[in-house]
């Protein structure tokens, strides 16, 4: 595994969060001692985002999803994050402060994570690559046993089949999802 990012694997219903030096991707669950200065989003499920609004009021950190995603969101958070859907009661009031695009480069340490377009799932998913390491978080995309689900609102099962696609031609060694256990060795999606 890389050293670099840290797995929070989440038992039941949170998701998985990962911390890379100051980052922390994805929050549904809060994270004793975890203080980040930017929360990214690979996506706006409650799972992946109830504990975001408390972590910003508490740290001021900033909070960065697509744009896609973004939009998405703003029509209607409740619905939009599947809480209506679940019928769950999250505190999803925080504010993103950036919106993340296609090809976006996050640099954290010597490492350089690469922001890829994956939408499917939620029309503004992304997914983190780092290539030297070949490390690939995923979110809801791709899990080690299989891949998202396309039925919640705003998922779309053929820009789903389209991503995976995409992540097939890369170089995955890790896997890093959003829920689950990690992946090694050489991962393609099928
Ligand atoms: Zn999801």
């Amino acid at each position: 595994m890389t050293e670099d990012i840290i797995p929070v694997l989440s038992e039941g219903w949170w998701a998985n969060s990962y911390i890379i030096g100051n980052f922390l991707v994805d929050a549904g669950a809060r994270i004793e001692g975890v203080e980040p200065k930017v929360i990214i989003l690979t996506h706006c499920h409650f799972d992946h985002c109830a504990a975001v609004e408390e972590i910003q009021r508490e740290t001021g950190c900033e909070v960065w999803m697509s744009r896609e995603e973004a939009r998405f969101f703003e029509r209607g958070r409740r619905e939009s994050s599947a809480a209506d859907f679940f019928g769950v009661e999250v505190d999803l009031g925080f504010e993103i402060t950036r919106v993340l695009s296609e090809g976006d480069e996050i640099g954290v340490g010597k490492k350089k994570y690469r922001v890829v377009l994956t939408p499917g799932h939620t029309p503004g998913s992304i997914s983190l690559y780092e290539p030297k390491g070949g490390s690939l978080i995923s979110g809801d995309t791709l899990f080690v046993d299989g891949v998202g689900r396309s039925d919640l609102p705003g998922g779309d099962e053929n820009a789903l089949l389209r991503s995976l696609e995409r992540l097939s031609e890369m170089e995955i060694k890790n896997l890093y999802p959003g829920h689950g256990p990690l992946g090694r060795g050489n991962i393609h999606p099928h």
